[in-house]
């Protein structure tokens, strides 16, 4: 969608206009997509709306016409008109996505039209896991959490917790209140998108809060270090659409990027050049290149540095730090030339894939922009924007919730992305309470005693504040069309449940998130019609000043004895299905794997060294095991995997995530040790080593979009 589009048919469209829609909980034949055949012939519809897919928060465009469907009352048919949500695309003015979106955002229209989407409160009816739920009325269900809350409340409210999402929006706003009027501790969030150890790296090197923005686009030469951005990484589409800037966008410019990483990810098959560096090698990566870009003073802003890290830059043994990440030397000088001779260089450093050193990583590659120059000034890292909503704290979420009584679920599956080893299902299994607010019945929520489910993103009021934005960004979606089933806002909810329990709580509504910074002459009625609030105030551009935090230079620690387990597992978020949740969409189980080409599971990644020790070729089955559990996956031989690392894509390996997902493939995450990154308590996903053995005669088979890896390829059955 371009800007030109836009404006044509939001001159067509009114603010807040809701289409009549049905919410009987009889209905029998909601269609996964409402068919063409079923739309009445008239006028389309676009209203602006916001991504709820990820923390990205993109702005979207949302088309709605008007359609039918059959409802059954009273054992008998009807045809009634329904507001039909036909399309989404990316709103072009939003400053994230600027009309375009990714994949998963295109297939939300999935997950509102979704069969397995729950229809109204449900009650536990067997055992804590195992999904068996009853219907149950809303006075029934709230009767039921405020009757368990009340007295967690009186006995001990410091065992409450609530698990939600990182993004700072309304929601997460009304969720903080309520927790805060009942005593209990802020929410904490168990999410793979909060990049709490990237925050912590630019709070302690600028004293920034929020996630650094890399002005891609404007640079010219680029090292990016672990951070997959074209493929998951912090803001998905925003970093694509200034990915294409940075190649294509200038007319006598062409960018280059170096990618090291220690797996070929989208962004790395998309590079100039990949350095595939040892895992958990990235300190001392960029430790060498520090002190590479020194000796030979092509760091130009050398006396930016706080003398303590510049001394301990000079005093790294080069040598040593060469050998560790498994780079050639003449390598790392020829890539530290080339970027310190660049008229506008840039480091993008994140950890898509943790390790327990992460934090020394990014906190090293802040100096290493530091002393190129580029820090708040075009073509380098911006300031985030100043956060005006608290967010989600970060922590070790297992030992949090084994500690607590009553658990809040709201968007949150801990059950699937955190390890078994960390005893996540024992926690859980042993709360007083779970109440989940979910839409459908996932990993955890099987876990819940009572499930209130929300209304779908398209279907709700928010005010969300994206992960990333080159300016200050609020993106806006109000309600045009109505619940299609019998489902509860979670301010509704919450606030019946305050009432009930005779608490103060007022819930945050996106509007007064926005009023505060509107300008003069503008509205309300002006934000929704055009789906945000974006400020034309550029980031800061005076550069900060470091604080001065000492540069640390750990090991990695990795769980499992290379002896007996000789390999090192990588799971690492998937373009279709990020961290788990995008696996109940069959748009999303269609789409091949950008590495293997497989659709509708997952496939282990091989280097073709060990599948050829293994005896193994694509499409066999292996066992892979951990020091703490073990799965079974297809292999895929990658060609560019590294030899000894075996890498894996999170998102299938559901227990219970409707019928598209449930016992589908395998999940990494649940078989990897439960080491976090210390200070932000942050998963180490990295952290694990494996040993992987052939199994025979296992039933079904790899299904991939191009076959002939399988038939034909030099790793194929002949
Ligand atoms: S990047 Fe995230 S917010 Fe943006 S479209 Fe994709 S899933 Fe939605």
């Amino acid at each position: 969608m371009d800007r030109r589009n836009f404006f044509k048919i939001v001159s067509t469209v009114s603010a807040g206009v809701a289409t009549s829609a049905c919410g009987n909980k009889t209905d029998h034949l909601i269609p996964l997509l409402v068919p063409d055949h079923e739309i009445v012939p008239g006028e389309e519809q676009w209203h602006a709306a916001v991504c709820g897919e990820c923390s990205a928060g993109c702005g979207t465009l949302v088309r709605v016409m008007e359609g039918e469907r059959v409802i059954e009352r009273n054992r008998e048919k009807f045809r009634e008109r329904i507001a039909c949500v036909k399309k989404i695309e990316g709103n072009p003015l939003d400053p994230v996505s600027g009309g375009r979106l990714c994949a998963l955002g295109h297939a939300a229209l999935q997950s509102l039209y979704n069969p397995d989407r729950l229809r109204g409160p449900l009650k536990r009816s067997g055992d804590r896991g195992k999904a068996a739920f009853q219907a149950v009325s809303w006075d029934e269900a709230i009767g039921t959490v405020v009757e368990k809350l009340s007295k967690a409340r009186l006995t001990d409210p410091s065992r409450i917790v609530c698990l939600t999402g990182p993004q700072m929006s309304s929601r997460g706003l009304t969720m903080q209140s309520f927790l805060q009027a009942l005593g209990a501790p802020l929410a904490l969030t168990c999410s793979m998108d909060s990049f709490a150890i990237e925050r912590k790296a630019a709070e302690l090197v600028f004293g920034w809060k929020g996630l650094p923005v890399y002005d891609l686009a404007r640079a010219r030469h680029v090292l990016g270090i672990g951070a997959d951005f074209l493929g998951g990484w912090a803001s998905p589409v925003y970093y694509a659409r200034q990915f294409g800037q940075f190649r294509q966008g200038r007319p006598d410019v062409r960018g280059t990027l170096v990618q090291a990483e220690s797996r070929m990810s989208l962004t790395a098959a998309s590079a100039d050049e990949w350095l595939p560096l040892r895992p958990g090698s990235e300190p001392q990566f960029i430790l060498a290149i520090a002190r590479l870009l020194l000796d030979g003073k092509l760091a130009r802003h050398a006396e930016d540095l706080p003398a303590s890290v510049a001394e301990s830059i000079q005093a790294v043994d080069l040598a040593k730090l060469i050998a560790a990440c498994g780079i050639e030397e003449k390598r790392m000088r020829r890539v530290a030339r080339a970027l310190g001779e660049s008229e506008a260089p840039l480091v993008i450093a994140g950890a898509s894939v943790v390790h327990t050193n992460s934090l020394d990583s990014l906190i090293a590659a802040h100096y290493l922009n530091l002393m190129l120059g580029n820090i708040g000034r075009p073509g380098g890292i911006l300031a985030p924007s100043p956060e005006p909503l608290n967010r989600a704290g970060d922590g070790k979420v297992a030992e949090v919730l084994k500690r607590s009584r009553v658990l809040l679920l709201d968007g949150q599956n801990p059950a699937y992305t955190l390890p078994l080893a960390s005893g996540v299902t024992q926690a859980l299994a042993a709360m007083d309470l779970i109440v989940s607010f979910g839409s459908f019945i996932d990993d955890s929520s099987a876990y819940a005693d009572i499930i209130l489910p929300d209304h779908h993103t398209l279907e709700s009021e928010v005010a969300a504040i994206p992960a990333v934005s080159a300016r200050p960004t609020v993106n806006v979606a109000t309600s045009f069309v109505r619940p299609l089933y019998d489902t509860h806002a979670l301010e509704q909810s919450l606030t019946e449940i305050a009432r009930k329990m005779n608490v103060e709580f007022v819930p945050h509504r996106a509007r007064e998130v926005v009023e505060k910074s509107l300008a003069p002459g503008q509205t309300w009625d002006d934000v929704v019609r055009q789906g945000g609030l974006w400020s034309d105030a550029e980031h800061e551009v005076t550069p900060p000043k470091a604080r001065g935090e000492k540069l640390a230079l750990r090991d990695a620690d990795f769980s499992g004895a290379p002896q007996q387990f000789p390999l090192q597992l990588q799971p690492y978020s998937s373009l279709q299905y990020h961290d788990g949740r995008g696996a109940n969409l069959p748009w999303m189980q269609e789409l091949p794997d950008p590495a293997s080409s497989a659709m509708w599971d997952l496939p282990v990644e091989l280097d073709p060294r060990t599948a050829a020790n293994l005896n193994v070729v694509n499409g066999d089955r292996v066992k892979v095991e951990s020091p703490h559990g073990s799965l079974e996956a297809w292999v895929y031989v990658h060609p560019a995997a590294l030899p000894g690392v075996v890498s894996m894509a999170i998102g299938q390996g559901h227990t219970h995530y409707g019928r598209y997902a449930s016992s589908r493939g395998a999940n990494p995450l649940a078989i990897v040790a439960p080491l976090c990154e210390e200070s932000t308590g942050v998963l180490a996903s990295g952290a694990t080593r494996v040993r992987i053995t052939r199994v025979d005669g296992a039933p079904g088979e790899l299904i991939q979009f191009s076959p002939q890896d399988r038939e034909q390829g030099p790793w194929g059955r002949k």
